[in-house]
């Protein structure tokens, strides 16, 4: 018996993005990674399990809510893209935990950087200030454009500056967004950039403490979407700004081997996403507060997200059947299916 995998290529999730509009799928994003964090208490939780080199890291994050289980395989490896390669590539899976049989398999480069501008922009919507319309996002790469657009979609920005210190990753982030219905400017500093915006979203990606942000250019009152400080070692903010900060984080216990807060004492207060989400929480307090979202990628955003992909396959067609699951017709025959094919 063929016991087929519904596959999603890079191919077809391109065709599925521009079949229902990339702003579509990241607000469809936002909102089922937001109704999986409202029920958090339901799902198995453990810091990634990385795997770490001189180059970069290879994780597997799983997870599971009891009914589906699933897994990202991801690597960050900054010093790819000199050789022409992605900092971040990923594909992922989900499975029926009844039977352990997979349901889904998909690529997850594109989803990844679909989900993290989801996260981003669903946490901005909580924490950042009242009536933010400028963001600066400093670091210009690939995942640049997939925020720039969530934080319109779903928190109503509609001034992005940019910087990047490479001025070829600035001018295409800013060819890429053209026409979308953004004002655009791109900065020479990341003090430039960063003048009369409410929320700064920092993206870089270097494997060292970079001080992208020092303490005296950032003002009260302000959201900072921190994404590119994922990893032990590698953090994007001064420490004096976390100090400044309301912390807001995915999974503790993961954020604080690989987000900023690495940086400040194990026991240094920070609030779990969820439970403002849930209404457990205080999210912001005052208009004049620094709100930090230290952003690292949990597993329960990809399993949201590979969700969602998997709602859509019968409406748009666009999977392919993988023959990746050997199953004979007498559960005990694994031996005889192998040799009857001789
Ligand atoms: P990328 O390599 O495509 O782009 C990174 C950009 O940062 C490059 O254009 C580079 O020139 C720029 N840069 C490096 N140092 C800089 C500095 N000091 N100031 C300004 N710009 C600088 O990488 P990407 O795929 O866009 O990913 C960006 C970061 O986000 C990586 O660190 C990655 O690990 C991280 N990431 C985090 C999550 C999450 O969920 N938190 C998800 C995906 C990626």
């Amino acid at each position: 018996m063929l016991n087929l995998v519904p596959f999603v290529s890079v191919d077809r999730m391109i065709k599925l993005v521009h079949r229902i509009g990339v702003e579509t799928v990241l607000t469809d994003l936002a909102a089922a990674i937001e109704a999986d964090f409202i029920r958090w208490g339901q799902f198995d939780k453990t810091p990634r399990i990385a795997s770490h080199s001189d180059a970069g890291v290879i994780e597997l994050m799983p997870t599971s809510d009891g009914r589906t289980y699933g897994f990202k395989y991801v690597n960050g490896h900054p010093s790819n893209m000199k050789r022409g390669l992605q900092t971040v590539t990923a594909f992922g899976l989900l499975a029926d935990v009844e039977t352990g049989y997979p349901v889904l398999l998909s690529e997850m480069t594109i989803l990844t950087a679909l989900r993290t501008a989801a996260t981003s922009a669903m946490a901005a919507k909580w924490l950042a200030p009242k009536g933010a319309r400028t963001m600066a996002i400093i670091g210009n790469g690939a995942q640049a454009e997939f925020q720039a657009l969530a934080f319109k979609a779903i928190c109503g920005i509609t001034e992005v500056r940019l910087f990047d210190i490479d001025l070829a990753a600035t001018s295409k982030c800013a060819r890429n967004l053209a026409g979308r219905g953004l004002t655009l400017t791109p900065c020479r500093t990341a003090e430039e950039a960063i003048l009369g915006a409410s929320i700064i979203t920092t993206i870089t990606a270097d494997k060292a403490n970079a001080t992208i942000l020092t303490d005296n250019t950032v003002g009260g009152g302000v959201h900072i979407n921190g994404v590119g400080g994922d990893c032990p070692g590698k953090t994007e903010l001064h420490r004096d700004i976390l100090l400044r900060s309301a912390i807001f984080v995915e999974y503790p216990p993961q954020t604080r081997i690989e987000g900023e807060v690495q940086q400040l004492a194990p026991d240094h207060p920070v609030t779990e996403l969820w439970q403002v989400i849930a209404g457990k929480a205080e999210g912001r307090r005052d208009a004049a507060q620094i709100t930090l979202f230290d952003s690292v990628g949990f597993a329960i955003e990809d399993f949201s997200a590979l969700n969602y992909i998997r709602s859509k396959l019968q409406e748009t067609g666009l999977y392919e059947d993988l023959d990746m699951i050997a199953d004979p017709d007498d559960p005990r025959d694994l031996f005889g299916m192998l040799m009857r094919a001789a």
